[in-house]
């Protein structure tokens, strides 16, 4: 049989026909479906536009409640984040806030339809933030990024109307700055009675400070200014602080140096990373460095643990600078206590004691609660508080005038003596 007979004779063999129909349509469906990737590619490619937002970017929970808020209302599929703030009453709020939840979410912005995908890997762990790591991608037809800067305008403007005429605190995280609970309304500088002439001195420091960036950049100075408020526990050093960031509508970063974990790098890393406008206050940095006796004592307890040392906080504070000016805060009830290099000029640029109540301080705070009191009420109650010949603080007064919230001036008087008992 010649291959020309042999060849015929497979066409009629009905075996091989059935092969080779089938390889044939297996092969155009192989070429259909690389087909369709291809072009599934190429209209990726050129008819959308993605946005990755990852979790550590700072617009990522603006977006998330953005889209809660304004996007995907609709959604059904959603997480929650709880936050509370407990008052100095004791008294908590709780407040809870749902976003996205892990998926895919659907919304119409303008004319375009958005697609939202929340992810989180399994894997990878934030090792900053102990948690998983999130993305938010949003998918839109078309090639206009207009679309997407104005989606994070909007997110940035919602978050930022939420604070308006608030003062955001931040507490470290790992090693980076989170809000804490919600935003206080901002304390005004009057309701702070310090002795006279110094909240006006430090006011117009930081505003001059504020004011004149120039003066240091033409001078090749760092921009930035330490303030140290030294003095006993209850005198206004943390209210004032407060209530100066309202001032200057400015956020403030709290940062207790004894904390447990804070090493010279992660200080480090959260002073060059505190957000913008804000005031970075280091709370009783006495109590950062344990003296040699105590750390001997303690050897075994904390045997191992990598601690603040004075020379890494040193360098921190000469490396604190930023663009818009870094304001640097240190509050300390014993000053005697600190590292005489902690507190010299470059580092601390003005020192201030806010101590006891001065006898226009007591009056002051006096008007401050009961305001319709008349003037010598108020002088005739300071007077009576000094004779005592002891110590007051403002908290102690507060403590003393919450307890009498009716003004019944004789009662008042006659209880004095209980200031000092709380
Ligand atoms: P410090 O930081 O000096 O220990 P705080 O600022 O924490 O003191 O004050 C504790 C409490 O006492 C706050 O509730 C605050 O309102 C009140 N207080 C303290 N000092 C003053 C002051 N000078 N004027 C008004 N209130 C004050």
């Amino acid at each position: 049989m010649t291959f020309i007979e042999y060849i015929s004779t497979l066409g009629s063999n009905p075996y091989f026909g059935a092969g080779f129909g089938l390889a044939s349509l297996g092969a155009s469906v192989a070429i259909f479906r690389k087909g369709l990737q291809g072009a599934l590619i190429y209209f990726r490619r050129h008819y959308l536009i993605t946005l990755e937002v990852p979790c550590r970017d700072k617009s990522y929970q603006w977006l998330l409640q953005w889209i809660t808020v304004k996007g995907a209302r609709k959604t059904q599929h959603l997480s929650v984040e709880t936050s509370f703030e407990q008052f100095d009453s004791g008294h908590v709020v709780t407040k809870y806030d749902f976003i996205p939840s892990i998926g895919t979410h659907f919304f119409r912005y303008g004319n375009s339809w958005i697609k939202v995908d929340r992810t989180r890997e399994q894997q990878t762990i934030d090792l900053h933030l102990g948690i998983p790591f999130e993305t938010v991608t949003l998918t839109a037809l078309g090639n206009q990024r207009q679309l997407f800067f104005n989606i994070l305008e909007e997110a940035r403007q919602l978050a930022l109307n939420k604070t308006e005429g608030k003062t955001v605190m931040y507490v470290s995280y790992g090693s980076e700055w989170r809000s804490f609970g919600h935003p206080r309304k901002r304390r005004s500088i009057s309701s702070v009675i310090l002795d006279k002439g110094i909240s006006n001195k430090i006011l117009a420091d930081i505003k001059e400070f504020v004011n004149n960036p120039s003066w240091y950049s033409d001078r090749g100075i760092p921009y930035r200014r330490g303030y140290l408020l030294y003095g006993p526990p209850g005198c206004g050093k943390s209210s004032f602080i407060t209530a100066l960031a309202g001032e200057l509508e400015y956020g403030i970063c709290v940062l207790n140096l004894s904390e447990r974990g804070l090493t010279d790098d992660r200080l480090n890393h959260l002073l060059s990373c505190a957000p913008q406008n804000s005031i970075i206050l280091l709370e009783d940095v006495d109590a950062a460095f344990v003296s040699r006796e105590d750390s001997l004592q303690m050897k075994t307890a904390y045997e191992g643990l990598t601690r603040l040392t004075l020379s890494g906080l040193l360098n921190c504070l000469d490396g604190v600078a930023s663009t818009e000016g870094r304001i640097l805060f240190m509050t300390t009830n014993y000053i005697e206590r600190l590292d005489p290099a902690l507190i010299r000029p470059g580092r601390v640029d003005l020192k201030e004691y806010i101590g006891y109540c001065t006898e226009h301080q007591i009056e002051m705070m006096y008007k401050k609660f009961y305001q319709d009191t008349s003037e010598s009420f108020s002088k005739k109650f300071s007077r009576e508080v000094m004779k005592f010949n002891k110590p007051v603080s403002a908290a102690q007064l507060q403590g003393f005038f919450m307890m009498h919230k009716q003004n019944d001036f004789e009662i008042l008087l006659n209880d004095l003596h209980s200031i000092w008992e709380s």
